[in-house]
């Protein structure tokens, strides 16, 4: 994104991800979201003296899952840090990450753009490290507040944090890149992914590159925007960056190397303090822990259980014959994605089969709020059903009811067209009875035709779709009253 005054747009993004283990980074305490205050704790994850940290081993297979699957080195020999600062939030005066030597180094992902565009961003590092506790504030707002509550359950708990080079270049591939980052996270199992509940975070930095500057990126003065909850308020915060950075340029001013915060209130981005140094952090290698060494054998393990990702699923679905659009919804979820590949192993045709789950099984499962993994008419069940309309026992029509009913209940649609007789009715006999009733008692509309109007057949066919209560199968009765019609005498 060039901005009319020729400035570029340059986006790098951390991205905070709580690891689903069940228990936490150092500590045997249940990750369990939601249990009461401070219940889930330890003297290790409250930092009481002499009390020592010991590794989830889980933790360690996640993170080097999540760094293989987006093509990430995997480093053998990897070190913990102390990063030293102070907040209520920190029991310890101190969180244990991985700075100097983080476990996942170089990797990349390609993010679909539109029009079939890629941008290749690159992951410039993948670290472990704690998450700290929850601060609860009393009152009206976090300034006015009458009293502060520390919650220790989520002090702890395993984080990864993913860290891109400054590749992005408009909110836009922002957002487009978490979206695919979630979508790839999505089939490892490694987070439940759950932004409402903070289980992914991100810290947005932007800059404004200046036409002909040709230093280092990592040169300009950019702004980090932390701790931002969702993807919308991720481009809602780098947005506003933009205009913001824009009219101080504009101004003739400079842009500071800050840290703000984003206020989802305004939609725009609130200074909190200048940027911090590293070596305000004091980082120094983490005594009470062993340098972090990996066999090959275990990281090969992981290479072999990873499973087919979007990249290769969009191309893979798109050899079967599905517009980019469609595998790039259906790959984006694990759940639609394994929905399909079992109706289509029931021996479904797939245009049908995608038709169907995108087009009217999409609308139930988002009228229920469930995801296609919990859906009440499972995969063989939808094979079932266009298995009957591909043989003429139902018509699209009738097919969509009988799709309701079997959602509503979980009844087959064989049961349901059994016990409704709801049918398509492709008897020749039966329809050419209802035919002929049609054609007596409707002469002026046989006269229309006669006469030339060639919309008088719909009407006519309507007439008997509603005698059949929409069981007819169209193109029978069509069939039957054009051979009807012609016979009839030429009109005068
Ligand atoms: P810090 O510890 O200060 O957050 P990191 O090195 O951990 O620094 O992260 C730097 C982040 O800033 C990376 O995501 C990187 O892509 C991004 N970044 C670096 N230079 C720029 C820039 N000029 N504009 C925008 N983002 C940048
Ligand atoms: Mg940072
Ligand atoms: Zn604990």
């Amino acid at each position: 994104m060039i901005l009319d005054n020729g400035a570029e747009v340059i986006i790098g993004l951390e991205v905070h991800v709580e690891l689903a283990t069940r228990t936490k980074l150092f500590c045997a305490c249940p990750s369990a979201f939601g249990a009461p205050p401070n219940t889930a704790v330890c003297p290790v994850c409250l930092g009481l003296p002499g009390a020592l940290p010991q590794l989830n081993r889980e933790v360690v297979r996640l993170a080097a899952r999540a760094g293989l699957a987006l093509g990430c080195e995997v480093r053998l020999t990897s070190r913990f840090d102390r990063k030293n600062y102070f907040y209520p939030d920190l029991p310890k005066g101190y969180q244990i990450t991985q700075y100097e030597h983080p476990i996942c180094e170089w990797g990349a992902l390609e993010v679909p753009l539109a029009d079939d565009a890629v941008r290749r961003v690159a992951i410039r590092r993948i670290h472990i490290e704690e998450e700290a506790g929850k601060l609860i504030h009393e009152g009206d707002s976090l300034w006015g507040a009458t009293g502060s509550l520390v919650d220790l359950n989520r002090a702890g708990l395993p984080l990864i944090e993913i860290v891109t080079e400054p590749d992005l270049r408009s909110p836009e591939e922002a957002r487009r890149f978490l979206r695919e980052l979630v979508s790839v996270l999505s089939y490892l199992d490694v987070s439940d992914l759950r932004m409402e509940e903070g289980s992914i975070r991100c810290d947005a930095n932007l800059s404004l590159k200046p036409p002909g500057f040709s230093g280092a990126l990592e040169d300009l003065a950019r702004v980090e925007v932390k701790n931002v909850n969702s993807i919308r308020n991720v481009v809602a915060a780098l947005e506003s960056e933009v205009k913001r950075q824009r009219a101080v340029l504009d101004a003739g001013g400079r842009v500071e190397r800050e840290t703000r915060g984003f206020d989802e209130g305004t939609g725009t981005t609130l200074p909190q303090r200048s940027k911090e140094a590293a070596n305000d952090y004091r980082y120094f290698p983490e005594p009470d822990l062993p340098v972090l060494m990996l066999d090959p054998s275990v990281v090969e393990a992981e290479r072999e259980r990873l499973p087919v990702l979007p990249p290769a699923l969009r191309a893979e679905l798109v050899g079967r014959g599905l517009t980019s659009k469609e595998a790039a919804v259906i790959a984006s979820d694990p759940g639609a994605s394994r929905y399909l590949a079992r109706v289509l192993a029931e021996g479904a045709d797939t245009r049908l089969a995608v038709t169907w789950m995108l087009g009217d099984l999409a609308r139930l499962l988002n009228e229920a709020h469930v995801g296609y993994g919990a859906s009440p008419v499972g995969p063989a069940a939808l094979a079932e059903l266009l298995q009957l309309m591909a043989q003429g026992t139902l018509s699209g029509r009738l097919a969509k009811e009988v799709l309701d009913r079997m959602f509503a209940t979980g009844h087959s649609a064989a049961a349901i067209v059994e016990d409704t007789g709801m049918a398509q009715i492709s008897d020749q006999d039966v329809l050419a009875t209802e035919v002929d009733r049609a054609l007596a008692q409707h002469p002026a509309a046989v006269a229309d035709y006669r006469a030339g109007k060639a919309a008088a057949l719909g009407f006519l066919v309507g007439q008997v779709m509603k005698a059949t209560r929409g069981q007819a199968s169209p193109d029978v009765v069509n069939r039957l009253l054009r051979e009807r019609l012609a016979a009839l005498a030429p009109s005068s």
